[in-house]
């Protein structure tokens, strides 16, 4: 570990984090170990370091520092370096922030948010995963993690309309709807911004892209640099307001739309100007409302449910009600909805390098609940989650197919595309 590390901001960190809800959290655990089975990184390897209990003892190390009884006389636990060493694994490499724990916990421990929050004491001391930290840096200076700046963007929408043959607004001066994108979909999963926008436009939506606000993820919330998480909303907030939308569209992305959707008002310091929907949500609002017609699939297909989309993200059914009458031969895994496994990505693993293999372990589990189905294909709405079993697909040729929800639908129009309109 480098000499550079900073113990006593770590710890300080620590220590204010605990001031409020997390400490009794810390110390509510009663150590039943029923957490253990809910955590893919526990199950997959077996190894008990990875259990979800085990990720609460910085926090709770810091808490007792604070409040023992002789605290006061010194002789409480301190912080040190091995335990920083220990630890870092743990809150970055082995936890999705997929809240699976939470649901089985007797106590209701927020696992999840602990390891969040215990991230921001390593960013504090000088630690973290390298590769995480710098697709923070990259949001921060270039715009996006894979460094998609506003002269990428409109070179890449360029590229998309002329290969799709679609229309992509950018920065037009007024939109009912912002769009926002992941730079992953950009880089590697262009076809599903095309259907995005062939989506919106069949329905007739008024909406845009902006060049002061494009990119959707918020890696500064999943290293732990909250500096940067700001950013990224002001970014959003900034361009929604320009254009005086009322609604932004988070893309097939579940920790975007968690980070805005739940933090980004913390993060702003006054309450979103605007709704912040997934596009899952987006979709099935309009196919409500009968602007969104398809022709059925006969193809046989499961669905994953990303973690901050359906479990934390409460938009579980909106995914169902899109495939509903849709995928004539839909199959749901077991479990599934909101006790789904995690794809093993989440939480800013899938862009941590040396976390490759405990994601591949962990993707054995959701090969196994879709051999089980029987369906060909597995489908997602989340770009990360994507990415994460498509390398390990990758890994384990693993010969089942994989695919974006948003994809299928835009493949399935039963109409031609509509030219946008001006109503939402
Ligand atoms: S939030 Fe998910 S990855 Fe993290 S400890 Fe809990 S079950 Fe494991
Ligand atoms: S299930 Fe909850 S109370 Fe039980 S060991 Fe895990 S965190 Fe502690």
């Amino acid at each position: 570990m480098s000499s550079d590390v900073d113990i006593n901001a770590a710890a300080g960190k620590f220590l204010k984090l605990a001031e409020g809800h997390l400490a009794a959290y810390a110390e509510a655990c009663v150590k039943c170990g029923q957490c253990a089975d809910a955590c893919h990184f526990y199950v997959a390897s077996g190894d008990p370091r990875y259990t979800p209990a085990y990720k609460l003892f910085p926090m709770a190390k810091a808490v007792r520092r604070q409040k023992w009884p002789l605290a006061w006389l010194g002789l409480a636990p301190r912080l040190t370096r091995d335990d920083l060493a220990q630890w870092e694994e743990l809150l970055f490499d082995s936890c999705t922030l997929c809240g699976r724990c939470t649901i089985v916990c007797p106590m209701g421990i927020d696992i999840a948010g602990i390891v969040s929050a215990s991230r921001q004491a390593f960013v504090a001391a000088g630690l973290g995963p390298k590769d995480l930290l710098q697709a923070a840096d990259n949001a921060r200076d270039k715009g996006s993690p894979l460094g998609v700046t506003p002269s990428v963007l409109a070179e890449r929408i360029d590229w998309i309309k002329d290969e799709h043959e679609v229309e992509i607004p950018l920065d037009k001066a007024k939109a009912g709807i912002l769009l926002t994108l992941s730079s992953v979909e950009l880089m590697k999963y262009p076809d599903s911004v095309a259907a995005m926008a062939k989506l919106l436009n069949h329905a007739g939506v008024d909406w845009t892209l902006s060049s002061k606000g494009y990119e959707a993820t918020n890696f500064g919330y999943l290293a732990g640099e909250m500096d940067i998480a700001k950013v990224m909303v002001e970014r959003i907030t900034a361009a929604a307001e320009a254009v005086g939308a009322a609604t932004v569209v988070i893309p097939e992305c579940g920790h975007a739309y968690g980070a805005l959707r739940w933090s980004g008002a913390n993060l702003l310091g006054r309450p979103l100007p605007y709704e912040v929907l997934h596009i899952t949500e987006m979709l099935a609002r309009l196919k409500r409302a009968g602007r969104l017609k398809l022709r059925p699939t006969e193809a046989s297909i499961t669905y994953h449910d990303p973690c901050q989309i359906s479990r934390r993200g409460g938009a579980t059914a909106e995914a169902r009600f899109l495939l509903d009458g849709f995928a004539t031969d839909f199959r749901e895994m077991s479990p599934t909805g909101n006790y789904n496994w995690c794809c093993g990505g989440g939480g800013g693993v899938q862009a941590i390098g040396r976390a490759a293999e405990l994601r591949y372990q962990a993707f054995k589990i959701k090969m196994d609940q879709v051999e089980k189905t029987g369906a060909k294909t597995m489908i997602s709405a989340c770009s990360n989650c994507r990415l994460t079993m498509d390398e390990s697909k990758e890994h384990w040729k693993w010969q089942g197919g994989l695919g974006s929800l948003v994809e299928l639908i835009a493949d399935h129009l039963a109409e031609p595309e509509a030219k946008p309109a001006q109503a939402r």
